[in-house]
């Protein structure tokens, strides 16, 4: 990806994990990984505008319902698409397969929509600014550094 004088969009920005204040700096060290804590291991601050990526104690608690949102909505396209390509019927197993395949794809997600929702989050709570590159970012005092990236 390009990073001309044109900043990202929103979209771009918040589907491709990067800081919302900037939108230049990724939020994570690490690429989407199976494990865990390095998958949702975050800078601590942007790389690139020093944006704090925890604003608050427990910032990230509430993306646990941003995940479960996402996971509905990748299950009803996935129903969707399913009724459409394949179609549903009674007489036979094609709805049991629907659920087996449409778990077996949240599983496989899970590690993406995990930051997906944790860059969605953080998205709505700092908001882009053109002027990042002149003014520092603004100091969050309700941070505990020993509780941070702890949920
Ligand atoms: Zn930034």
């Amino acid at each position: 990806m390009t990073t001309g004088n044109k900043p990202r969009g929103y979209f771009a920005s918040a589907f491709g994990c990067y800081c919302p204040r900037c939108r230049e700096g990724k939020l994570f060290k690490n690429k989407v990984s199976a494990n865990i804590r390095r998958n949702t291991d975050m800078y601590e601050r942007c790389t690139v505008c020093g944006q704090p990526s925890e604003i608050e104690v427990g910032f990230y608690y509430g993306t646990g319902y941003v995940s479960y949102i996402l996971a509905v909505m990748v299950s009803g396209a996935t129903f969707v698409a399913w009724w459409l390509f394949i179609g549903f019927s009674f007489s036979d197993n094609r709805f049991i397969w629907w659920i087996v395949i449409n778990a077996i794809l949240l599983i496989g997600l899970q590690p993406w929509l995990m930051r997906l929702s944790r860059s969605l989050w953080i998205s709505w709570f700092v908001r882009y600014d053109e002027h990042w590159k002149e003014q520092l970012p603004k100091d969050y005092e309700r941070i505990v550094p020993g509780q941070m990236n702890n949920w």
